[in-house]
């Protein structure tokens, strides 16, 4: 912690605020959509199924009340485990609009993971589908279940709609405030276990009036948006779902990644902007199928990537692929039967970085046409507005000058108000003054450009999805052959990062590596699968006896490099 005397590096976003008006999230996101009544707001890109408008309206306003009717009450916790469908953001609005907290989990979880997450989150409900039901009946909670099948032991959702028209108000309601809970992702942070996030109305708002503060009203209805990122993590369901039904654009919303399909849905829905991970650029260089599709008529105008670095190799790859680089539009090169990928002005990508704890996105490339300046190559953009940032020096706290590196830190209305029933953590990574430590490196320079250089904290993100170490560290530990393990993140070109595991194994035991990895593999969803497996005589701690994660990753790094 910086000294009085000491003067603080403290770096306000470069664009004037903007106001946070102090309504819910719904409300804030459903607002005037009664003047887009049969505009399509979700469209499933493999079945077609839509939701207007004025559908959403309504189906998010029986399904607060039919949960009210069932017997949730302001901050009760709803665990969703859905893919992408069309009905996900109606569920996660009506969760919020009647009061409770959503909670997505992936729906490729494991059953244990699941119900670690509904006991973490101490959820009085679960929301998810037929195939998925399975995982979750055992949890001895109420499920409701998204499919034409009716289960006898669980809630249709279409009877438990149907059945809300028919109940009468319900008048026992408590207000619901812009200061109450509204949603409980999962982030393991800076160390350890999962945890909950408990993010207000006021955060989910604050960050999509910062991230939305450049779109003009010439962009309101008009942007089709590709729903392809996971509703459960905190981008998908504000940065894409709640973003564009701000803007009364389309969301088309997709279930898993494939590239014919990704395509196809590119051009048949005539998507403007797509939201996408690192990987899918990798596809989309390297990948022959690309070539199959006539191109001429996608309208898409700008990609984003975020949630994982964008190597910077992959970036000008992608450029020496797609030459030409210059207006707002993406169209194909008949001649050469490649994507062409123009823009006004540079850059080819409008990258972000964020994170769950404030809520989703915090520095992003803005839009030059706005006069928001251009943010140089391989930066992560510059700061949103009504937020603060400095960088510290992880060992003494002290704040560091322009172009140093050092912990990013963020101070703004949309950091989380903590880690659910985790006071320690919570203090650890909120100080007393409101800073947000995020375990990750970067600086800013002259110009307020903003550069991720490194991550201190144990997370490893595997094609943008979180991988804690400690949990896969824990699994290993209850292998009976396993008496010591470290988790730590090896570098891939098309993962980003992979989990892998340095394990002690007891005497005399028979197990392989590959015996190791199935373990852990029949354990967990499937990008949390340890992907290397090296037997080591110990695991190198400090004499607190934490685990030395950055020596073994650089060992583990040279050894697969050598391999
Ligand atoms: P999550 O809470 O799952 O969104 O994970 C947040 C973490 O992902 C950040 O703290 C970073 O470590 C990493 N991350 C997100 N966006 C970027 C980016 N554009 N560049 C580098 N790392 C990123």
């Amino acid at each position: 912690i910086p000294c009085s005397a000491q003067e603080e590096h403290i770096f306000q976003s470069r664009h004037p605020a903007v106001p946070v008006p102090d309504i819910t999230l719904p409300d804030f996101v459903l607002q005037d959509a009664e003047l887009y009544a049969d505009k399509v707001a979700f469209v499933e890109a493999a079945t077609g199924k839509t939701y207007t408008y004025a559908e959403v309206v309504r189906d998010t306003r029986r399904f607060a009340k039919a949960l009210r009717s069932l017997g949730l009450r302001k901050g009760h916790v709803v665990v969703v485990a859905l893919p992408n469908v069309a009905e996900y953001g109606i569920v996660a609005l009506g969760i919020m609009a009647a009061g409770g907290v959503f909670s997505g989990a992936n729906p490729t979880a494991h059953e244990s993971e699941l119900k670690k997450q509904a006991e973490a989150a101490d959820a009085k409900l679960i929301v998810t589908n037929d195939l998925n039901y399975g995982k979750v009946k055992g949890l001895g909670l109420p499920v409701i279940v998204l499919g034409e099948e009716t289960i006898s032991t669980a809630v249709n959702w279409n009877e438990l709609l149907d059945a809300a028209d028919r109940a009468g108000d319900i008048l026992s309601y408590e207000e619901v405030l812009q200061s109450d809970l509204c949603a409980l992702p999962f982030s393991s942070g800076t160390t350890g276990m999962s945890k909950g996030v408990m993010l207000t109305h006021r955060n989910l708002v604050a960050n999509l009036c910062s991230s939305l503060f450049g779109v003009g009203p010439e962009m309101v209805g008009q942007v089709a948006t590709l729903g392809l990122i996971p509703f459960f993590h905190i981008y998908g369901i504000t940065g894409i779902c709640c973003a564009t039904l701000r803007n009364k654009g389309k969301v088309v919303v997709m279930g898993r990644f494939e590239l014919r399909t990704f395509l196809n849905a590119l051009i048949t829905q005539e998507v403007n902007f797509a939201p996408i991970v690192p990987p899918i650029i990798l596809a989309l260089v390297k990948n022959p199928i690309v070539e199959e599709f006539d191109l001429s008529k996608l309208k898409l105008k700008a990609i984003m990537t975020a949630a994982a670095p964008l190597a910077p190799e992959l970036l000008t790859a992608f450029e020496n692929k797609f030459p030409g680089v210059q207006v707002q539009e993406l169209f194909s090169d008949q001649k050469n039967k490649m994507i062409v990928f123009k823009f006004a002005t540079k850059p080819v990508f409008r990258k972000a970085y964020g994170l769950t704890e404030h809520s989703c996105i915090t520095l992003t490339h803005g839009d030059p046409s706005k006069g928001h300046g251009i943010a140089k190559k391989n930066s992560v953009g510059f700061l949103l507005p009504n937020l603060e940032i400095k960088f510290i020096n992880p060992e003494n706290g002290q704040s560091l000058p322009k172009n140093t590196p050092g912990e990013i830190c963020v101070r703004s209305q949309c950091v989380m108000k903590g880690y659910f029933n985790n006071k320690e953590e919570t203090a650890r990574t909120i100080d007393a003054d409101g800073w947000l430590h995020t375990g990750d490196i970067g600086y800013i320079d002259n110009d307020g450009d903003i550069f991720i250089v490194d991550r201190i904290k144990e997370l490893i993100k595997y094609k943008g999805f979180q991988v804690a170490p400690a949990e896969l560290e824990a699994i290993l530990l209850t292998h009976p052959s396993v008496e010591d393990a470290a988790v730590v993140p090896l570098p891939d070109e098309e993962a980003g990062e992979i989990p892998a595991a340095c394990v002690v194994m007891s005497k005399g035991a028979e197990e392989s590596e590959e015996d190791i990895m199935e373990f852990v593999a029949s354990n967990v969803a499937h990008y949390k699968k340890v992907r290397v497996v090296q037997f080591v005589d110990s695991i190198p701690k400090s004499p607190s006896g934490k685990i030395m994660r950055r020596l073994l990753k650089e060992k583990m790094g040279s050894g697969s490099k050598a391999s």
